[in-house]
């Protein structure tokens, strides 16, 4: 599957804000937002042009992608299946972005990042409801149970990792138990607990068109 390989943090910057793309380095002052808070390139400081109509709508996709670490044509195809579903267009969209098995390992705290998610997934060291599944995109359902491989669970990248994001909280639409490392789908997130500052409705605008 092909994913974006550049510098992260210019990501960020190009949308102005901080996106938590790199784990760690996010909280603290290492963070390029805290440092260089202006977008990348020549031209990235003296650039200020207020953005309206398609640009809005174009800075808010790429956003949410990037958020995800979603390339156009994987984007486009959950825009069309959030159409076909039933409800609001913006937050189905939304909804089957958070529902992906390495977004809901970052939420149950399982890794530091997306990114590192991604990684842990495809490398095979979790399960749902008791079976290996090494696919990031995997979309969960309710009551899926997510736990580490027997194994894979002293793997150190995993205990650094729930060590570091310890006390971040996880979702109200997510369990997790410490005792046997399994998580929970408890139900579907509504938008209120997609706690992301974005503006779904300009993405169904753009899309729309
Ligand atoms: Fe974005 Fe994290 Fe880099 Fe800061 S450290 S710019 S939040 S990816």
């Amino acid at each position: 599957m092909a994913r974006y390989i550049g510098p992260v943090c210019r990501l960020c910057r190009r949308e102005g804000m901080k996106l938590f793309l790199k784990g760690e380095r996010c909280y603290t002052e290492k963070c390029a937002i805290e440092k260089r808070n202006f977008a990348p390139g020549q031209h990235g400081k003296t650039r200020k042009a207020k953005l309206a109509g398609y640009g809005l709508q174009l800075r808010e996709k790429q956003k949410v992608k990037r958020i995800y670490g979603v390339l156009e044509d994987q984007f486009r195809g959950y825009f069309e299946e959030a159409e076909r579903t039933r409800g609001v267009t913006g937050v189905t969209l939304l909804q089957l972005l958070e529902r992906r098995l390495d977004n809901v390992i970052y939420r149950l705290g399982l890794s530091t990042s997306r990114a590192q998610a991604r990684q842990l997934v495809r490398h095979g060291h979790y399960l749902i409801n008791g079976k290996k599944v090494d696919i990031p995109s995997y979309s969960l359902k309710q009551g899926d149970v997510i736990s580490i491989l027997g194994r894979s669970q002293k793997n150190p990248t995993i205990e650094h990792a729930m060590q570091e994001v310890k006390g971040r909280g996880i979702p109200e639409w997510l369990s997790f138990d410490s005792g046997s490392l399994s998580g929970r789908v408890v139900s579907m997130p509504t938008r209120e607990q997609i706690n992301l500052p974005v503006q779904e409705q300009l993405i169904v605008e753009l899309y729309s068109k």
